[in-house]
């Protein structure tokens, strides 16, 4: 996870940096740290532990730093303690050779015995010191950093991007990258590099994607690549088409409350991307009618947010297209040794096209002939670029760790492709297909009108600010809800909140309802109504403080608990896609009202490339 950033050009490169991380921070926050090469040669290294505006008070925002090359970090800890001696950057003795890094070296004890024996000592608990002075080691055998940069990538296991400065090559940045991300962005005679596009956006459109067990050699104004033979490559530039402002707070407080805003749009152009006459079309992800029509069972792995979206797919993709689906967290999906089918299709969902796990379980099935759909919002990511067909989330950047925008826009692609099936399979018919691309277009101004009016939510979150735990309980789809409304609450409010498939509670979950905790019971699905009412009464009648999240139109559920929110009338196969609204709002104002850090709480990293 962590950031990292660098330039090399004629301005001073430490507010450029901090500027940089500033974008980042969203990565990690436990240290952070910059190394500039100052003019009279050397490297300085500052660092710190703590979040970035600890540094900038260190540095004055970067001012304090003379010098026009430098890196940055920003860490998510993996290896060694959150410390000031363990944040990055990372050095040898003499600080001739500093670098940041983003990932993990697997096999960092085995080096750490070998460079000891070459004499090595070491100062931090970091597999990233053990990198440097891999680098070093190198370095010092071939006089050549490309030579060195390739050692090292041939020598470690693991995933990585990293950027080094040798003090002997001033003005000058290496770089590498394996399952890591790394863009690498030229305006006039500035160089910029940086693990996601929002941290250079500012500077620089057309960005170079670095590629795995790729080298790149950055000078001002210029940027040589190399593949492993040390062989000069060609790369093309990918043009960013997101506003500068997209990537910015844009008058909210947080991040995560301007993103919740965004969904009714971001919704909109995910889908509009996918429609074509008012029908479905998905031959931009070179998904076709044929290939649909020959799959026979579909396994989705994911993580997180994007697992919940793998369970609300499940219900829509058996229900609308008869096509069984199996649903499983990538962890353990990659680790398991599925079995697979000759017709079996693989969709994998990530937001950002780097986590490690999902890319682990497509490689998985690539490697045993399975095909691959991926549900990407990054451009060039190594998931997009590694699956067979992908469709993307049109969510812009997404910076608050907790998602909102991208898992909406997940969720429309996967109804798209639930929706295409159903149509090529012939399991509805052409009024159906005609009512269903009806109904998604009107998903984005009902997700308007939910986001209209949130007192009543502000009312609700001050009430359960002061709670220890929180239920979730709904059926089918709603149990999807339910999943995803309670880890919001958790990953941003720290209070423990569990999700419960409403028939499952009397199998465990009841025993923990007592007078005034408080549940949250999402009932969506007609069908399923009286099922999940008497489910309400269950836990009412154990003394449980009871909010609903239901159609309009429910009054007899909205009678029966203590707080109601209505949504409006939806298809019910995409009832996920308005009834998370409230549930995002909630841990919003939850988060808020207990005085947290909504967009970079405790411990967790928006992008976890590693496992
Ligand atoms: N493994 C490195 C460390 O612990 C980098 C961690 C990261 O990529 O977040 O410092």
């Amino acid at each position: 996870m962590c950031g990292i950033v660098g330039y090399t050009g004629s301005s001073q490169a430490a507010p450029i940096l901090m500027d940089g991380l500033a974008k980042l921070e969203y990565r990690g926050y436990d240290s952070a740290g910059v190394a500039v090469t100052k003019p009279e040669g050397g490297n300085i290294v500052v660092k710190t532990k703590g979040r970035l505006s600890v540094l900038s008070d260190m540095i004055d925002g970067g001012c304090a730093l003379q010098g026009t090359c430098g890196i940055g970090h920003t860490r998510w800890a993996t290896h060694g303690e959150p410390s000031t001696v363990n944040a990055h950057p990372h050095h040898n003795d003499d600080y001739s050779i500093v670098a940041v890094h983003n990932g993990i070296i697997e096999n960092f004890a085995e080096l750490k015995v070998k460079l000891t024996d070459k004499g090595y000592s070491f100062y931090s608990q970091t597999d990233t010191e053990i990198a440097t002075k891999t680098i070093d080691y190198y370095y010092r055998k071939w006089g050549d950093p490309i030579k060195a940069m390739v050692s090292f990538i041939l020598r470690v296991r693991g995933s990585y991007a990293i950027a080094v400065m040798f003090a002997d090559l001033p003005e000058q940045i290496f770089i590498a990258r394996k399952d890591s991300p790394l863009v690498v962005g030229i305006n006039g005679g500035e160089t910029y590099l940086a693990s996601d596009v929002p941290a250079i956006l500012k500077y620089c459109r057309d960005i170079y994607y670095m590629d795995n067990m790729e080298i790149a050699r950055l000078e001002k104004g210029k940027a040589t690549f190399f593949n492993v033979d040390s062989k000069i490559i060609e790369k093309k530039t990918k043009r960013i088409e997101w506003d500068v402002e997209s990537a910015e707070k844009g008058g909210y407080e947080h991040f995560m409350m301007k993103e919740i805003h965004e969904q009714p749009s971001v919704i909109e152009n995910t889908l509009s991307c996918l429609l074509k006459d008012n029908s479905i079309d998905l031959s931009e992800g070179k998904v076709t009618d044929e290939f649909l029509q020959s799959v026979e069972r579909i396994q989705i792995a994911a993580c997180g947010s994007a697992y919940h979206v793998g369970v609300a797919a499940k219900y829509v993709i058996e229900d609308l297209a008869r096509v069984p689906v199996n649903v499983d967290v990538a962890s353990e999906f990659r680790y398991r040794n599925p079995v697979f089918g000759k017709h079996d299709l693989l969709i994998v969902i990530s937001q950002s096209g780097e986590t490690a796990d999902t890319l682990a379980a497509l490689r998985g099935a690539k490697e045993n002939g399975v095909k691959t759909l991926a549900i990407v919002n990054v451009l060039g990511s190594a998931i997009a670029r590694e699956a067979d067909m992908v469709l993307y989330t049109k969510a812009g950047p997404e910076i608050s760790v907790a998602t909102t925008k991208a898992y909406s826009a997940q969720l429309i692609v996967c109804y798209a492709i639930a929706v295409r099936l159903a149509k090529v399979r012939g399991t509805i018919d052409d009024k159906r297909y005609t009512k269903l691309i009806k109904s998604l277009q009107s998903i984005p101004a009902q997700v308007k009108k939910m986001l209209a009016d949130d007192t009543s939510i502000k009312w609700l979150a001050t009430k359960i600010a002061g709670k220890s735990d929180v239920f979730f309980i709904g059926r089918g789809i709603d149990y999807a809800t339910c999943l995803e409304g309670s880890l919001k609450l958790k990953e941003i409010s720290y209070i423990h909140s569990e999700a419960y498939a409403s028939g499952e509670l009397k199998h465990g979950t009841i025993s923990l309802i007592e007078n005034e905790v408080p549940v949250i019971s999402v009932i969506t699905q007609p069908r399923l109504a009286e099922k999940s009412k008497s489910n309400v009464v269950e836990v009412k009648s154990r003394g449980a403080y009871v909010m609903s999240v239901t159609l309009s139109g429910n009054y007899d559920i909205g009678n029966s608990v203590d707080f109601c929110i209505y949504i409006p009338k939806t298809e019910p196969c995409f009832t996920a896609s308005v009834s998370v609204i409230p549930l995002q709002l909630l841990s919003y104002y939850v988060s808020v009202t207990k005085g947290l850090d909504v967009d970079m709480p405790r411990n967790l990293a928006k992008c976890v490339s590693v496992e």
